[in-house]
């Protein structure tokens, strides 16, 4: 847990790029990345409010894969204007968003080997329902696990023994990267929506 971080830096590598073939960017764990641990440090409070919510629920989280978490939902932001003046805006749409394009992108541009994180996208969900922060404009909280089902959490934040890799397995018939019903009256997702699910591949 206290290794150094290895992360091979971009100037580093452009560097040695004219002279060499680059060498293969090595990935660490997630409880070895610096930029991680910098996330651990920023979102403290609510990072440490989640692990305590966890021991509380009886569900194992790991405060490295919430900060992971936070850093897709900072990216995601990007892609969902709405969230702007909206503090914890969730939609269906999001969650799906964070786990399969997210949270994969933030580790391979941080060449940090991907985690599993849904349990700790659950708890950040139903804890978010739990405490009264959910604003007003989120979907339902059903609609919001929707995701997470697919991802294999059961309603108790059990992550069921699937395969880690069969993104969505009733695909095409799912509905997580549709926007709801609710953000359409909205306004503030629309119709077709331009994201589609990434593959889920390993590392
Ligand atoms: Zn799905």
């Amino acid at each position: 847990m206290s290794r150094e971080p290895t992360l091979v830096t971009l100037p580093d590598r452009a560097i040695t790029a004219d002279h060499e073939p680059a060498s293969p960017a090595r990935f660490v764990d997630v409880a070895a990345s610096a930029e991680v641990a910098a996330a651990r440090r920023r979102w403290s409070v609510p990072i440490d409010h989640l692990t305590r919510a966890g021991v509380e629920r009886g569900v194992v989280v790991e405060p490295a894969k919430l900060a992971l978490v936070f850093l897709g939902r900072q990216r995601l932001e990007s892609w969902y204007p709405a969230t702007t003046n909206r503090p914890h805006y969730w939609t269906r749409t999001q969650v799906a968003h964070l786990l399969d394009l997210d949270v994969p992108n933030v580790c391979a541009e941080l060449r940090i080997i991907r985690p599993e994180v849904a349990v700790e996208v659950w708890l950040l969900i139903v804890s978010l329902q739990a405490d009264g922060l959910l604003h007003t404009d989120s979907d339902d909280l059903d609609d919001l696990l929707a995701p997470l089902r697919c991802a294999g959490v059961d309603e108790h934040g059990r992550l069921a023994d699937l395969d880690p890799f069969a993104l969505h397995p009733i695909a095409g018939r799912c509905r997580c990267f549709e926007p709801t019903d609710t953000q359409i009256r909205l306004g503030l997702e629309a119709r077709p929506t331009p994201i589609e699910p990434a593959s889920r591949r390993a590392g």
